[in-house]
């Protein structure tokens, strides 16, 4: 039996679904099983830091368990940041097994990397806010010149849920931070302060060609970051049509085709300040009160039904 995508047939709709995920309870996981079955499929959580594979063999296979995982038709990766690494590992072997996934292993990698994300989007001519980047410490200086001015965020590269982002008021506050996060090794970014998005941010959320969700967040009083872990409130809202484009056009750019695209409003209209791989349903569903979970298995539905 070759890859999943034979035992599927235009005439045969029921498709067989791996949802890669550390916890089967996690909200989005749950919605996304659920949403499967609704919709008539066949679907398993498999812990992905659970699966493992012999590269070299000449039929690619991921094996969970003791059990090859040959007869499926698509997976839905849920990679956690930590686990960036082994996951597009194991996503990209169930590629080569020509099992189709939601997202790419590589678009999964190259989303993760901030800077690199940002790198390509600014190719790509899609707004965002300025930003540099800078090793040497001697060279610092001469980064936040070529900013627009104080204040500055400054972003872990690795960080998220807005846990590696500060604020410095100064260019001399900024320059100290930066050095300090030198001297322990850590990458950090230096942006532009979006002083306008009023502690605001939007997430889009996209599938596909379609924005399917957007939400506002809005920081706690005295907080400049919209991270809901970090308190921030949700609202629904309604993007405009170049709003809703441009959040297709970044995920579009990073290859990937489910995404949480996350943009502030400034004075030059919106920008894009990140595009996630594995975003979070909870928020999105709850404040929408939209079927995010079924269009994303609707997507594969239509895109294996291309094939
Ligand atoms: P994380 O990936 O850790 O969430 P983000 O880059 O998304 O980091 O930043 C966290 C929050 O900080 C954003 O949701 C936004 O509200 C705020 N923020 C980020 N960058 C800027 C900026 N350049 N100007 C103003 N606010 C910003």
């Amino acid at each position: 039996m070759q890859g999943g995508l034979t035992l599927w047939g235009k005439k045969n709709k029921k498709m067989r679904i791996l949802v890669l995920s550390r916890k089967p309870s996690l909200y989005s996981t749950r919605r996304l099983v659920e949403a499967a079955q609704k919709r008539g499929h066949d679907v398993r959580v498999i812990d992905y830091l659970r699966c493992y594979m012999n590269i070299t063999s000449r039929k690619p296979t991921v094996i969970y368990k003791g059990e090859k995982l040959t007869s499926y038709d698509a997976i839905i990766p849920r990679i956690g940041a930590s686990y960036t690494f082994y996951g597009a590992a194991v996503v990209r072997q169930f590629e080569m097994g020509e099992i189709f996934s939601v997202n790419e292993s590589e678009a999964i990698s190259r989303s993760r990397d901030k800077l690199r994300s940002l790198q390509i989007l600014a190719r790509e001519g899609i707004g965002m806010p300025v930003t540099g980047f800078a090793n040497h410490s001697d060279d610092i200086d001469g980064m936040i010149e070529t900013m627009k001015g104080t204040p500055l965020v400054m972003k872990l590269l690795e960080g998220t849920q807005g846990k590696g982002v500060v604020l410095a008021e100064t260019k001399k506050a900024a320059g100290s931070v930066l050095s300090a996060f030198r001297q322990l090794k850590a990458n950090i970014l230096v942006q532009e302060f979006i002083k306008e998005a009023n502690g605001k941010d939007i997430r889009a959320f996209v599938v596909g060609e379609k924005v399917v969700g957007s939400m506002e967040r809005e920081a706690p009083d005295g907080e400049f970051r919209a991270n809901l872990h970090l308190g921030a409130a949700a609202k629904k809202i309604e993007l405009s049509e170049k709003e809703k484009k441009m959040a297709v056009e970044a995920t579009k750019r990073l290859g990937l085709s489910v995404a949480g695209v996350d943009m502030i409003r400034s004075n030059e209209g919106l920008l894009v300040i990140e595009v996630n791989s594995s975003p979070g349903l909870e928020g999105i569903e709850k404040t929408t009160e939209k079927d995010v979970a079924s269009e994303i298995i609707k997507y594969i539905e239509e895109t294996l039904a291309d094939n």
